[in-house]
């Protein structure tokens, strides 16, 4: 249950309300909020004074649901994803992997009209042998070619430790597929207001990525995007399952912007331009493609990563998908 305390309730009244009821406070430029969990379905008699209005969930979807309020974007600096007449495309190498190449993506993604660099200097691998990234000395040069192209960055925290370190440098803060049950990060981020982009997790349901974005939410900060990066199924020739009915329940259910990558489903080139033109065409908030300038030679994630001239083919072929469904790719 979603509980608005009147105007009249103070800061100190309202926690120690919430303590009584178990509940979370949360305080909003619009008054105080209590989060209780779902299973509580009737307004416990001693609250009635001091409460506006209240709200009842089926489960713990509850900050996030369409059924309290309609979708919130996501501002950072200028631009806004989740208004909904926009597609926003994010693109970039898998990682920062050297100067030069990360100028090289900057660059031509500038020069294209893409507004945001997405790439990672805290790589979670899922093999110690392979490049972890390049930590801060990439986070440095992400800061370098922001300062020369004016794109706005996005970055992954992999744990908490780094934290501040990592929000120091980014406009919007990933959390990776294997990172959303991390509770640290999620609280982490919950204590800024800076734009957080959640990735579902491989073999999480929808419902799960949901409740890691309600620990972001109910810890005050309201500024959470959702991404679809493909789940593990049965299927084995692509690398996972791009869940796109996942991406249908979100937009109907969920009040938070949806960004989808397909080349993190694929897994693969081949597939990336087809899938991106199908998530173009369900109208959703925004996309992460990789691209790098010499993809067979990526320290990671090499067969998935597109050509600069793959990747320029794909943009100029989304503008007719997006305005078919009513929205302008920006
Ligand atoms: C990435 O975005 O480069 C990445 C590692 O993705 P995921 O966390 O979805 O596996
Ligand atoms: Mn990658």
């Amino acid at each position: 249950m979603i509980i608005h305390l009147k105007s009249s309730v103070s800061e100190p009244q309202a926690q120690a309300l919430a303590k009584e009821t178990n509940s979370i406070c949360l305080f909003t430029d619009s008054g105080a909020r209590l989060v209780t969990s779902s299973s509580i379905k009737t307004l416990p008699d001693h609250l009635t004074p001091h409460v506006a209005e209240f709200f009842v969930f089926p489960s713990d979807i509850q900050l996030a649901s369409m059924d309290y309020q309609p979708k919130q974007a996501v501002s950072f600096g200028e631009l806004s994803i989740g208004s909904g007449d926009t597609t926003l495309m994010i693109a970039g190498p898998c990682a920062v992997e050297s100067r030069d190449q990360i100028g090289l993506a900057a660059t031509f993604l500038k020069n294209l009209g893409v507004k945001v660099l997405r790439a990672g200097c805290f790589k979670p691998r899922t093999s110690p042998y392979t490049f972890q990234g390049l930590g801060e000395e990439g986070l440095k040069l992400l800061a370098e070619v922001r300062e020369k192209t004016g794109l706005k960055i996005i970055t992954e925290v992999k744990d908490h430790t780094h934290f501040d370190l990592v929000a120091d440098y980014t406009d919007v803060i990933q959390i990776g597929a294997k990172a959303m049950y991390d509770t640290s990060i999620l609280r982490s981020c919950g204590q800024s207001k800076k734009p957080v982009l959640l990735k579902r997790g491989f073999g999480s349901t929808l419902q799960e990525l949901v409740q890691s974005a309600e620990f972001i939410l109910s810890a005050g900060n309201p500024n959470v995007i959702l991404c679809e990066r493909g789940i593990r199924t049965f299927e084995t020739k692509t690398r996972f399952t791009l869940d796109l009915c996942g991406v249908a329940y979100l937009k109907q259910h969920i009040n938070l912007p949806v960004v989808v990558d397909p080349s993190h489903a694929m897994g693969y080139r081949y597939g990336v331009a087809d899938l991106t033109r199908a998530a173009v065409a369900m109208g959703v908030d925004g996309l992460i493609i990789e691209t790098h300038p010499n993809p067979q030679n990526a320290k990671s994630d090499a067969a998935q990563q597109l050509s600069f001239s793959d990747f320029e083919t794909l943009y100029y072929s989304l503008e007719p998908v997006a305005k078919a469904v009513g929205k302008k790719l920006i």
